[in-house]
């Protein structure tokens, strides 16, 4: 019969602030690789980009139209319009070398180069849309509807900086200055371990190694879920050891004080340097951050929902670092209008589901109808953690309530269960 562990002093309880800035501080970027643009999406850029030319390269049309000198149709109106020769017509990649004297006008579509002598373009909507007259409705300003040359970048801008995640407005603007490939931080293996003799056997499913890969995979890595562990000190400490050929380790279960929870044990025979076991948060208490040859190692509760709150909170800030991401690495808090009262113990940080949904211009928390840290439902649909700090024992229905959110507000309540 093994005995119940007990905590050291250095791994005494430390608040979730307190933990993160010790994970943080714990890691660094990793050597970043260069990657073809389709497979850009998601990693962290980490080179800053420079237009090499001014984007757009030439005054064009934001408007299919006619381009005109403003000074023709400087007095033009429905009943009294103007009247220009048509002497020209450049589409979208047209040819811009037409001269458009006094009295003349040249047919353009958006996009299209504005030719020399226009200086503004009449929408067709304003015009008798005439092919070698054109009859023109309305005024215009020099300049109007036309888009001007390195209005969108000027060559020599930085238009992104290193540790901005690249998503598809980023790769856009990647792909506008012609690259073809960039430097961006590594897809990190992650290795997701799942101890405990009842996951083995099959009894309980294993239902946190698909959580913690999916939310690998959110968090733009790569998961490696290695077979689950037994509860037993050499089981443990061999998948460790094979688990530290990935770029990360994260685990699941056996981090509590049972006679059973061999994680600890396992993780200081193998030499690792633990840097905090407990947090004050519920749920999610037993919380270890470790590291062994380099790799930042984090052994969360078995509890599905204690699991997944504890990686939200401390393995996606560090995966994202990692990639080499700068700033936004923790969740955003906002603060939501309680839909029902939230109570709770006062003697941690409580973190409840909640579905933060935007309504009458403000945002409203929803729970999820239970909160067990073992109830995987209570995740369904959710979006936020919303928080009772120690101390303080309830809000009350309609009073603001902090909320962590970790996927977009939604515009309508999902209905899951109940
Ligand atoms: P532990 O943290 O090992 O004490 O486990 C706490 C609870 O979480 C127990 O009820 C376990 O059966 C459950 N649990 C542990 N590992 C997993 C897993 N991989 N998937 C689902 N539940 C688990
Ligand atoms: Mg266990």
């Amino acid at each position: 019969m093994g005995s119940f562990q007990r905590t050291r002093r250095r791994e005494g309880l430390i608040t979730v602030e307190e933990a993160q800035s010790r994970v943080l501080a714990e890691v660094a970027a990793l050597p970043p690789e260069d990657v073809p643009l389709p497979e850009a999406h998601g990693r962290v850029l980490r080179e800053d980009i420079i237009a090499p030319e001014d984007v757009p390269c030439a005054d064009n049309s934001a408007m299919d139209g006619y381009a005109v000198r403003a000074a023709d149709v400087a007095h033009a109106s429905e009943s009294q319009p103007a009247m220009l020769r048509v002497v020209g017509d450049i589409a979208a990649d047209g040819d811009p070398s037409v001269n458009v004297s006094p009295g003349m006008a040249v047919r353009i579509m958006t996009g299209g180069a504005i030719p020399t002598g226009a200086d503004a373009v009449v929408q067709v909507e304003q015009t008798d849309a005439g092919r070698d007259e054109v009859r023109v409705f309305r005024a215009v300003d020099a300049g109007t509807n036309v888009r001007r040359r390195g209005e969108d970048m000027r060559r020599g801008d930085v238009v992104l900086r290193a540790g901005l995640p690249i998503g598809a407005g980023e790769l856009g603007v990647i792909a506008n200055v012609r690259r073809h490939a960039v430097r961006a931080g590594r897809k990190l293996s992650v290795a997701i371990l799942s101890t405990g003799d009842e996951i083995v056997s099959g009894r309980i499913a294993n239902s946190n190694s698909h959580a913690l890969a999916a939310l690998t995979r959110d968090a733009g890595c790569e998961p490696r879920v290695l077979p689950p562990v037994a509860d037993d000190r050499e089981a443990t400490k061999r998948v460790l050891i094979t688990a530290l050929e990935s770029d990360v380790v994260v685990s699941s279960g056996g981090v509590s004080q049972g006679a059973y929870d061999f994680v600890k044990d396992a993780l200081d025979e193998i030499g690792a340097d633990t840097k905090f076991w407990q947090v004050l948060m519920k749920p999610g208490k037993p919380i270890i951050f470790s590291r062994a040859r380099e790799r930042p190692i984090f052994g969360l509760p078995g509890n599905p929902v204690s699991c997944i709150v504890g990686f939200l909170l401390f393995v996606r800030p560090a995966l994202r670092k990692m990639m080499g991401q700068t700033s936004n690495l923790l969740l955003p808090a906002v603060n939501a209008r309680a839909a029902v009262p939230f109570d709770s113990r006062g003697d941690r940080r409580m973190y409840f589901r909640v579905q933060v949904v935007a309504q009458d211009g403000g945002l409203v928390a929803y729970p999820a109808r239970a909160q067990g840290s073992g109830v995987s439902t209570s995740m369904v649909g959710a979006n936020g953690l919303g928080w009772l700090e120690i101390g303080s024992t309830r809000v009350d229905t309609g009073s603001s309530l902090p909320v962590l959110l970790f996927a977009p507000v939604l515009s309508e309540l999902w209905r899951t269960n109940g």
